[in-house]
């Protein structure tokens, strides 16, 4: 068994029409699914990722209006790495996020910058054979276009008291100081930075869980052998758009394990996935409830025929 590299990763907002704003309008991504916190159903989650909805390119946002900004310290993923083209991609979002008023800055060869909310985020070159995963944007050429995951990079105090997890229970390979979880179809990649000396805060503008894809039959065996490393993982649980099993890593990080089927065609025709309120069956019956205490959201002009 191997993990096909990065499922997606939540992150938390308070404010959905910033954060869609930024995430399509700026980035390019597109809107694949606009639904409710199947633990807190009277907030959005949405997600974004590339044009056919494909794990692997998928963020995710829970909406918390008006939580408080946080900041990442140990134990937490403090940057999402994407991948892209080449080094004229580079250059072309140095001019984009520069020129739409977003601060960057130069990363060793690659671009850092952060979310409106303070959430990090590094564009790198991508060496990886894996196919790429872009969206469609009229400002964007499809050359330039974010391609997907890398991977993640977290805090740590202790790395070390990871490895056992990493490399047994879910088959992460270690290149250097970067660990690799590549299957058949893609890879991603786990790094780990000293923290800062403040503690973090679970706030808006911060990662909430890296997922990890898993072949839809393997789920389970997969809780089986983390449990076998000594993690506690939750049961598996139906997202309904994927199965998922949740369990913190030993440096704190909250992992996810998540089936690539059935995904977010289940519900929605590919052509108009987002467009509408989503909800999965067991929420269906409280959509009179629901969808009258969301703000609705108004799509960034220039990522609307994306
Ligand atoms: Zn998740």
């Amino acid at each position: 068994m191997k993990l096909e590299g990065v499922h997606h990763v939540t992150a938390i907002t308070s404010d959905a029409q910033l954060n869609l704003d930024f995430y399509v309008g700026v980035l390019g991504l597109r809107l694949v699914k606009k639904t409710v916190n199947q633990d807190n159903p009277g907030v959005y989650h949405l997600f974004y990722s590339d044009q056919e909805a494909s794990a692997g390119s998928d963020i995710t946002f829970f909406e918390y209006p008006g939580l408080p900004r946080g900041r990442a310290g140990a134990g937490m993923v403090h940057t999402v790495v994407w991948r892209v083209g080449s080094t004229d991609s580079i250059a072309f979002w140095r001019e984009r996020l520069g020129d739409l008023g977003h601060p960057v800055e130069e990363d060793g060869e690659g671009l850092a910058f952060h979310d409106p909310e303070g959430l990090r985020h590094l564009l790198v070159v991508s060496t990886a054979p894996d196919t790429p995963l872009s969206a469609t944007h009229p400002e964007i050429p499809p050359e330039h276009a974010l391609q997907g995951f890398e991977g993640v990079r977290a805090y740590s105090v202790a790395p070390d008291t990871s490895e056992t997890l990493l490399a047994e229970g879910l088959g992460f390979e270690r290149v250097g100081d970067v660990w690799e979880a590549r299957g058949d179809q893609r890879g991603g990649t786990y790094a780990y930075d000293s923290p800062p000396e403040e503690p973090g805060l679970q706030g808006s503008g911060t990662v909430h869980h890296v997922a990890w894809a898993s072949k839809s039959e393997e789920l389970e065996s997969w809780r089986t052998r983390v449990m076998e490393t000594g993690a506690s993982p939750t049961p598996m649980i139906d997202r309904f758009y994927f199965n998922a099993v949740y369990f913190p890593e030993p440096s704190g990080v909250l992992f996810e394990l998540s089936s690539l089927g059935p995904g977010f065609t289940v519900d929605e025709p590919l052509d108009s996935l987002g467009e509408n309120l989503s909800l999965p069956p067991d929420y269906e019956h409280l959509r009179a409830q629901i969808e009258p205490n969301l703000r609705p959201l108004v799509m960034p002009s220039a990522g609307r025929d994306s």
